[in-house]
């Protein structure tokens, strides 16, 4: 078994998986099951009681995710992951695993719309309110505490203003209340590891750069094992109430006493938040993430190697007016990029094509290999207009707030040629220049 650091090993060789133990199988079988045979009664009580760890049901947990899991762990540098069925069963259970009704949390104003969408008005419905704070002032998290403050949560590298978060920053801020930083890290896989700069915890959307194709939804949340759920009872009640679901367990305690480890906040997510919301992670969609996350780390150079090479060619194109890129912000936000990142800085580019929406949009049109998709981290080139897709739902505030403007394209730059990408991006923007039909005639 590796114990390698190294993501691309890890990727491939992690999991404590070697091969089938029933078949010597070497690929990750798909354990298509629904129950598992218990040994005895004994086992089966044990198993409930959590006196003992193996499988019960797959809605809680599955062999073919398990390897999953546990490679995303390892690859963050984490203590135990727990899968579920998108991103956004990620970030709700991530919300849901610290805080109940009348608590509130700051979250980041730089985020994906699904996710202020869920923040601003599901959560709301559920008597949690979020408290949106500008990162460019790491204070604003510390402003905007009270005591049923619960955690903080924000992105790596949130479009479209792809400024990375001050992540140590904030989660000191956080420790010295005791509340813990949540870190969607979807947009940086590899790249960055949010736990190694004092967040608690790291949500993905595994749909994106580490299933890599395009083809399955999935969602996961890693425990970063480096977080003391017990230090502030009255912070954390979670942790540190009876939880009568569960024979009175007080998850912050009784964890580590079972398994000799500080994963409370994963084990709480999968043996109360799967075992009551539902959303597991389907065996056969772990599968085909784990084929992506095999080559997860090598297409993570390819598209950052290739998004550099696109920068440098739009940063130099007469019709585009802005390129938006991490290590094209100046001051305190580009030096986090350095700070934070290494081996890349990401897939996601930013442009505003000179004569705004319209030739923003005659420049999507044109594209001819790139996909115009809502989607980012594909191994192909994708592009997008924000204001009318992904972030269409958030108010005109809102969509100032989360840098889009309305001649913003966001572009996710694949690992195909650089040369091809360049071309296809050159015939394009020299066409959102050339005056429509309809205005010659
Ligand atoms: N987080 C980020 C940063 C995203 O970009 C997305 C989706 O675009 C999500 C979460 C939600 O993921 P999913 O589509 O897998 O639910």
């Amino acid at each position: 078994m590796s114990k390698s650091k190294n993501a691309e090993t890890i990727a491939l060789h992690g999991g404590e998986y070697r091969s089938d133990p029933a078949t010597t199988a070497v690929a990750v079988p798909i354990y298509r099951t629904t129950s598992y045979q218990f040994n005895n009664t004994g086992h089966a009580a044990n198993l409930f009681a959590l006196k003992e760890f193996g499988n019960i049901y797959t809605r809680i947990m599955n062999p073919t995710n398990d390897v999953l899991e546990k490679r995303v762990a390892a690859i963050e540098n984490g203590l135990a992951c727990v899968t579920v069925g998108s991103g956004q069963a990620a970030s709700t259970f991530a919300i849901l695993n610290v805080c109940q009704s009348g608590d509130n949390f700051v979250s980041s104003t730089d985020l994906y719309g699904g996710t202020v969408n869920l923040f601003t008005h599901t959560l709301k419905k559920l008597g949690i309110e979020v408290r949106y704070a500008d990162p460019s002032d790491p204070k604003n998290f510390e402003k905007a505490i009270d005591d049923r403050t619960r955690c903080f949560y924000a992105e790596t590298l949130p479009n479209p203003a792809l400024r990375v978060f001050p992540i140590k920053e904030v989660s000191d801020i956080g420790r010295k209340h005791n509340i813990p930083l949540i870190m969607d890290n979807t947009a940086a896989p590899v790249i960055c590891k949010p736990l190694d700069h004092g967040a608690a915890v790291v949500v993905h959307s595994l749909t994106k750069f580490i299933g890599g194709h395009g083809t399955v939804i999935g969602g996961c949340l890693v425990d970063g094992g480096n977080f003391d759920w017990t230090a502030d009872p009255k912070r954390q009640p979670l942790f540190n109430e009876p939880d009568m679901s569960y024979g009175g367990a007080k998850w912050g305690e009784v964890v580590p006493q079972l398994t000799g480890a500080n994963v409370s906040f994963a084990v709480r997510a999968r043996v109360c938040l799967l075992r009551d919301l539902g959303a597991p992670l389907a065996p056969d969609n772990a599968w085909g993430i784990i084929q992506g996350l095999e080559t997860a780390p090598l297409r993570m150079k390819q598209h950052c190697s290739n998004a550099e090479k696109a920068v440098d060619f739009l940063t130099k194109h007469k019709n585009v007016e802005r390129v938006i890129y991490p290590t094209l912000h100046k001051g305190a936000v580009g030096d986090r990029t350095k700070k934070y990142f290494s081996g890349g800085n990401g897939a996601l580019v930013g442009i505003e094509v000179k004569g705004g929406v319209e030739a923003g949009k005659k420049f999507i049109e044109a594209l001819k290999m790139f996909y115009h998709v809502a989607n980012i981290g594909d191994a192909r080139s994708l592009a997008i207009h924000p204001a009318t897709t992904t972030h269409s739902q958030l108010t005109e505030e809102e969509l100032l707030a989360a840098g889009v403007t309305p001649g913003y394209i966001r572009l996710s730059i694949g690992i195909e040629h650089p040369d091809d990408i360049i071309a296809d991006l050159k015939q394009a923007l020299d066409a959102s220049g050339k005056p429509s039909l309809k205005a010659v005639s």
